[in-house]
């Protein structure tokens, strides 16, 4: 018996014709797959919109009602569905997070996937119908209903699939994953292959392709993914544990836009109160990024950290609180080389730091890790540093 969990975002059920496209592309995945599970989105913009109508009427919406609110979004694709499937005498079943039997824990709005109680889809399955659930969304153990964060449907087909011993196929509006973002680099190479770790990379240094929580998912379950068109008729990318290939370099180039740069000046003499900074961000669930630590001929200490722009109000307040001396730039974007055969290569640091001094472009911060190397730049040289190491790469 073999089982796919097949996921479309929202710009491929933003309309009910694309509904009914995509419910083609489901019934042709059926003719090769004894039992499917589809995952949706809130079609289109839903839940954007959803977000500035409840920020319409409140400075800052209650979490609960907030995530009641915006999973009614992927309700209305999952119930539309399954209502084109019966028009068309297809056996199925729309089910909400709470209907599939999926747990949450964790804050309203950020909430995780804590387990999934499956015998109600794996029932439905063995009934032989088509089972649609709603993305994004569990039921916690106050019995509220919880989303799992922006693009958190991804992860619900991740885990869906992980219970479900199935196969994971996102299917969304480019190929599958490229060298670059499609849309800022037109001649961007579609990548046949990644690993998990250089996956979860990328979509951590901002590539919207998938969600990051649900490539970390995918890995610790072994679950297989496959990132593809949502007409299902264009080989995709597939990511698994191993990748044996030849490769480039590089793979990957990933931006990150909305970045945040706070500089503390610390004067000498006085103690740091660094630590305490740090702590109290942390508490205020501040989420830091890349941090740097210089100390001048003087002893004064220069420390600066990035986070995302929209938790600016939020460090200012905090810092101001503590007296500290700080300022903050803002248009900032993190652009970022990612590639696990990096770790074997010599001289990509020196290739890619040449490239920011042949563009004349500077750049606030640079960090490594193992597979990446990250700028902070100004967020209008964004686009152009990310084509000039797409030329110098080859990608
Ligand atoms: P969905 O609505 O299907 O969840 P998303 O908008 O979340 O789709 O993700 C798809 C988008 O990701 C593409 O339209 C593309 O612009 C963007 N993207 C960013 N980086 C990449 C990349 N390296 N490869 C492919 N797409 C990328
Ligand atoms: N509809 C949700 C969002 O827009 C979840 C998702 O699309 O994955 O973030
Ligand atoms: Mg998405």
């Amino acid at each position: 018996m073999n089982r796919v969990v097949m996921k479309f975002g929202g710009s491929s059920v933003a309309t009910t014709d694309k509904i009914r496209d995509v419910a083609q592309v489901i019934l042709n995945r059926k003719k090769t797959c004894d039992q499917v599970v589809v995952v949706l989105s809130a079609m289109g913009k839903t839940t954007d919109n959803m977000i500035k109508m409840a920020e319409e009427l409140s400075k800052n919406p209650s979490p609960r009602e907030t995530d009641l609110l915006m999973s009614t979004g992927e309700m209305i694709s999952a119930s539309l569905m399954a209502i084109h499937f019966k028009s068309l005498g297809i056996d199925s079943v729309a089910l909400t997070g709470f209907q599939a039997g999926i747990k949450s824990v964790g804050s309203h709005r950020k909430s995780k996937i804590d387990s999934i109680e499956p015998q109600r889809i794996v029932d439905e399955l063995r009934a032989g119908k088509i089972v649609i659930v709603t993305g994004f969304q569990g039921i916690n153990a106050s019995g509220d209903i919880t989303t799992l964060g922006r693009g958190g449907s991804d992860t619900s087909a991740v885990a869906l699939a992980a219970v479900l011993g199935a196969d994971c196929e996102i299917y969304t509006d480019v190929k599958g994953i490229y060298t670059v973002d499609p849309r800022v680099r037109k001649h961007a190479k579609k990548i046949d292959q990644l690993t998990y770790e250089e996956t979860l990379e990328m979509a951590n240094l901002g590539a919207k392709v998938i969600e990051p929580r649900s490539v970390a998912m995918a890995e610790r379950f072994a679950v297989p993914l496959y990132i593809a068109l949502n007409t299902g008729d264009v080989e995709g990318t597939y990511i698994r544990k191993e990748d044996d290939m030849e490769k480039n370099v590089i793979t990957n180039i990933s931006k990150k836009d909305n970045v945040l740069l706070t500089i503390v000046n610390e004067s000498f003499g006085k103690e740091s109160r660094i630590t305490e900074c740090l702590k109290n961000l942390a508490d205020g669930d501040v989420n830091i990024d890349m941090i740097s630590h210089a100390r001048d001929k003087e002893g004064n200490q220069i420390i600066s950290f990035t986070t995302d722009l929209a938790s600016k109000a939020l460090v200012e307040e905090i810092l101001s609180t503590m007296e500290m001396d700080f300022e903050v730039v803002v248009n900032l974007s993190k652009v970022s080389l990612i590639g696990s055969a990096m770790r074997n290569q010599v001289g990509v640091a020196a290739r890619a730091f040449g490239v920011l001094h042949d563009e004349k472009i500077e750049y606030y911060e640079v960090s490594t890790s193992e597979i990446s190397i990250s700028y902070l730049v100004d967020v209008d040289k964004e686009n152009q540093l990310v084509n000039a190491f797409a030329d110098e790469f080859n990608l």
